[in-house]
This record gives C-alpha cells, structure tokens and sequence, in this order.
C-alpha cells in the first residue's frame, strides 16, 4: 500500500491535468467530449474510491503472500525477469477478474459505476465503485505464486498496471495499426464501454490485447456500428443512490421476490438479466436474437434499448 500511495501521489496530479486537457482539446477541436457535471461526478467517484483503497476498506477474500507461501515452487531473484513474468501475470488475472465483474451479478455490482456514464473520456477511467470492498484478485495470481514472484515486485508491478489502465479512455485517438494487434487501445477499449449488443461483453483486457483474442471475447470497433456508451438500464445521473447503489438494490430486490434458497443463490452468480422465470435478458440472450434481426434488419441498434433488467 506505501508503494500504491507513492505512485498515486504522482499519478493523481497527472490524470488531473490529462483531463482538463482532453477537454480543452475537445473544445478546440469542436468535438467535446467531456460534459461538465459527468467530469465532476466521474473524478469525485474517482477520489472517494481511491481514499477507501488507501485506508484499505476492503475485504481480502485470499490474500497473495498467503497464495505464495502455500504454492511457490521456486524463487525467482529480484532481476527484471521478475518484473516481465508479474506483468504478465497480472494481466492475464485482471482479464480474469474484469470478465467476472461482466458476467456475475455479484461482481458487476462493484464494476457497473465504471460503465455507468454515457460519455467516453479519460474521466471516466476514474469512476470506480465505492461499494466493491470484496478483493478476489489474488486468486487469479496463481501463474505468479506458482513461481515465487515476491509480494514486492506485485506491489510495485500492480498499481503501474492499474494506471496505465487510463490512457486509452478517450475518443479522440483512433485506430492505431499494428499496435491494435498488440495493446488494448482506445478503439478496442470504447468497443468494451458500449451497450450496442454487438459489443456488449467484450474486450475484457488491460494492457496487452491478447486475451480477449485467446478466449474468444475480442470485438474490433465497426464503422457501421457507432458505439453508444453506457449500461442499458435507464440510470438517473443526478441520484447518487441511484449511480452507486441503483444495481445493489435491484439485486436485492430480486433475491427477495426469488422462490426458493437456489433461486436466490443463483441470483447472484449469474450474469446480469438472469431471471428465475427463464425469461432471461442477459448480453449472450441479447447477442443471440441479435442474429435472428440481423438476418431481417440491418440496423443494429434496433435493441441496444433492451434492458438487462
Ligand atoms: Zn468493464
Ligand atoms: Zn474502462
């Protein structure tokens, strides 16, 4: 976490600066990007999440020095290899954990703010939960444990990771050739920000654009398909309960209405728009009749209206 302060205390000032210039920039262009109240909400949400993360209001579910104690099989000396190989691994883990926040309703309850604005720029790569207190991600470190990756080299590793998460939240870059096969872009990453149903669920990596390739989730942007930012329920913006709790309380409601004990459990590991009564809108039910109008319409976003729930 001292690590994680010292790179925030830099970082910070920086993202500040790059938002303010993306508006500036927008204005001078003619293409503003950045609504005013939107801007404001996203860096507060921004602030709140990164003071609960400094005070460590959280939960950690498993922990990595646990992870590393049970499992390493070797130790690796603190050489730039080790840096390479934790790199890797926590891009290959944070794939992991963004599609779990995309296809559990548990998950998605922490991950949603971060998709909740109708905008696309750099802001809103600061709009971060305040209610995802529960920390899996070691779990996905297990490459990493495995191969005795110290705790040091994580905690340096992680928080660079995590920030160079930011750049690509913007539309005013466009595709970038070859680099598209390589790095998540911002073309790749708006693709992931929409809710046309083209694109919903996919595009989970972030840095290097290979997993999302390996696993099947990969979308490139399409020019026929311009991308309409946001999440399909109708959120009120001006309501904070409603922006940070609106999903949380949905969830609950429907774990209260669900007929039995399994009905409720499912709830909450299935993805979004799952419904007990089989009448089920989540983005793979989307997707599928997506299909069946492509064959009769050619306007995609004929059902980018349909909720999840
Ligand atoms: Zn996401
Ligand atoms: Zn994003």
């Amino acid at each position: 976490m001292e690590t994680y302060g010292k790179i925030l205390l830099i970082a910070m000032p920086a993202f500040l600066l790059l938002v303010l210039f993306e508006k500036w920039y927008g204005w001078k262009k003619g293409k503003d990007t950045v609504r005013n109240m939107d801007m404001v909400s996203s860096l507060s949400s921004g602030v709140t999440n990164v003071t609960k993360d400094v005070i460590g209001l959280y939960l950690v579910v498993l922990s990595y020095p646990f992870l590393l104690k049970a499992l390493a099989i070797t130790t690796i000396s603190n050489t730039i290899v080790v840096y390479v190989i934790s790199f890797f691994a926590l891009d290959f883990a944070g794939y992991w954990v963004h599609r779990l926040q995309h296809v559990t309703n548990f998950f998605w309850n922490g991950h949603i703010v971060h998709h909740s604005s109708e905008e696309f720029n750099l802001a809103c790569a600061l709009r971060q939960s305040v209610s995802a207190i529960v920390k899996t991600f070691a779990i996905f470190l297990l490459p990493a444990a495995i191969l005795g990756v110290p705790p040091q080299v994580i905690g340096v590793v992680a928080p660079l990771h995590l920030f160079a998460q930011f750049w690509y939240h913007t539309q005013h870059i466009n595709k970038m050739g070859l680099l598209e096969y390589i790095l998540v872009t911002p073309s790749h990453h708006r693709v992931h920000h929409a809710k046309n149903p083209l694109y919903m669920d996919t595009n989970f990596c972030n840095l290097l654009n290979i997993w999302d390739r390996v696993f099947g989730t990969f979308q490139y942007e399409k020019n026929e398909v311009p991308i309409e930012y946001g999440i399909t329920r109708k959120i009120n913006a001006r309501n904070f309960f409603d922006v940070y709790f609106g999903e949380i309380a949905l969830l609950f409601r429907d774990i209260k209405n669900a007929p039995g004990i399994k009905n409720k459990m499912l709830y909450i590991v299935k993805p979004p728009g799952w419904s007990h009564t089989g009448d089920h809108k989540t983005a793979s039910v989307i997707k599928r009749n997506l299909t069946s109008i492509q064959k009769g319409e050619s306007d995609h976003r004929s059902i980018a209206s349909v909720c999840y729930r």
